[in-house]
């Protein structure tokens, strides 16, 4: 069984070079193919773009050869992949999303995926036409032959996510195993495993007392001896509320990472701020930045992956029973489908975070088996 562990990286500067610069010729690779095949006339085909790459890009962009060739070869895979989606999105009449030029700094990274152009050797990386070996800041979860690597960026820091065929894994493995985490509306996560973690009620208080009085001060005038003492009031509830809400957030990532091996969660920057708004506040003024990161941070100690669901997968809306979609505005508490399914709203969204990353981990060793290819990026584990 094919399964991806994304470690972080410890590049030395001139690694990191190396790997900016990997990232960047991908990059490269990939627009130059979009903007030939988005021509009018063009037409994709794997084969085609195959051609245009030999033909044209290798010979216009000499310096493709400074990093590995797989790096900039594969990304006609990607685009490949890219296509292929639209079309399917097309066919199954959702909104199709045509493939889109990749920006600097969003998303960037390149996939290895010949097993000869690169080795894992306990803590160390090695890649094709780096002379040096990257550490690596643990090994490998999983024993067994490396199939491919993944290397993003992400904040600053590099990570590689390695594909390992291995024997390791135990398909009929508690539910500790992996968890869907929604963070729901009224209770602050719902689990898949069908837990509730309720609300902090103190710091749901706190939060409305400080509100309550932030109005009032802005309310008094400036200068005044009643307004100095209302400020210190307000600063004194302040530093107690932002405790709470850090005791909040270390509990629930402490709970997770202690209890599932692998956590799949929402991409909660975007989407939580605008479908949980008040909940947002009530555990972050930063939104779920801050829970998201503690998790992250934790999952790497105690060697538990994250899965961050992309930030269109529909969670909310689609039957976890049958993948159908509705319609679900915030007000319909339960997902009923013609299914048969009837699921509170939060729970079922859990289900498909969870089946969603079950997904992710087996992704690609069904497109192996389908296709008879290595298989598109596990980059989809950071989507
Ligand atoms: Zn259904």
């Amino acid at each position: 069984m094919l399964l991806a562990h994304k470690i972080e990286l410890r590049p030395t500067p001139e690694q990191a070079e190396y790997l900016d610069r990997a990232c960047g010729s991908r990059r490269h690779c990939y627009n130059q193919l979009l903007a030939h095949f988005k021509q009018t006339g063009a037409k994709w085909s794997k084969w085609a773009a195959y051609q245009f790459y030999i033909g044209e890009l290798r010979v216009r962009f000499p310096w493709y050869a400074e990093v590995s060739a797989r790096v900039t070869r594969n990304a006609i895979d990607d685009l490949d992949n890219a296509f292929r989606n639209f079309f399917r999105r097309v066919k199954a009449g959702e909104k199709p999303g045509f493939p889109v030029f990749k920006k600097k700094g969003v998303h960037d990274s390149f996939a290895l995926r010949e097993s000869a152009k690169f080795d894992v050797e306990g803590r160390e990386l090695r890649i094709e036409k780096l002379p040096t070996r990257i550490k690596m800041r643990q090994r490998p979860r999983f024993t067994g032959p490396t199939k491919q690597v993944t290397i993003s960026k992400r904040a600053g820091k590099f990570y590689a996510a390695i594909l390992v065929d291995t024997q390791d894994y135990d398909p009929k493995a508690p539910d500790g195993d992996i968890v869907g985490v929604d963070f729901g509306v009224k209770s602050l996560a719902v689990l898949s495993t069908g837990e509730t973690v309720p609300a902090n009620q103190k710091l749901k208080a706190g939060l409305k007392r400080l509100a309550r009085l932030q109005r009032n001060l802005s309310r008094k005038q400036k200068g005044s001896n009643h307004g100095a003492r209302a400020k210190l009031k307000v600063a004194k509830l302040h530093a107690r509320v932002s405790n709470q809400r850090k005791a909040v957030i270390h509990e629930l990532s402490d709970q997770l990472t202690r209890r599932f091996k692998t956590i799949v969660i929402e991409d909660l920057n975007v989407r939580g701020m605008v479908r949980n708004r008040s909940l947002a506040r009530a555990v972050s003024d930063a939104g779920f930045g801050t829970l998201r990161a503690a998790i992250e941070y934790k999952a790497a100690l105690r060697d538990v992956t994250v899965v961050v669901a992309d930030r269109w997968f529909p969670s909310s809306r689609t039957c976890s029973g049958c993948g159908q979609l509705h319609d679900m505005p915030l007000s319909r508490r339960t997902m009923e489908c013609d299914c048969g399914l009837s699921l509170d709203r939060d729970l079922n969204a859990a289900r498909n975070l969870e089946q969603y990353g079950r997904r992710t981990l087996l992704g690609d060793l069904k497109r192996t088996q389908e296709t008879g290819q290595t298989g598109s990026p596990a980059r989809s584990l950071t989507a």
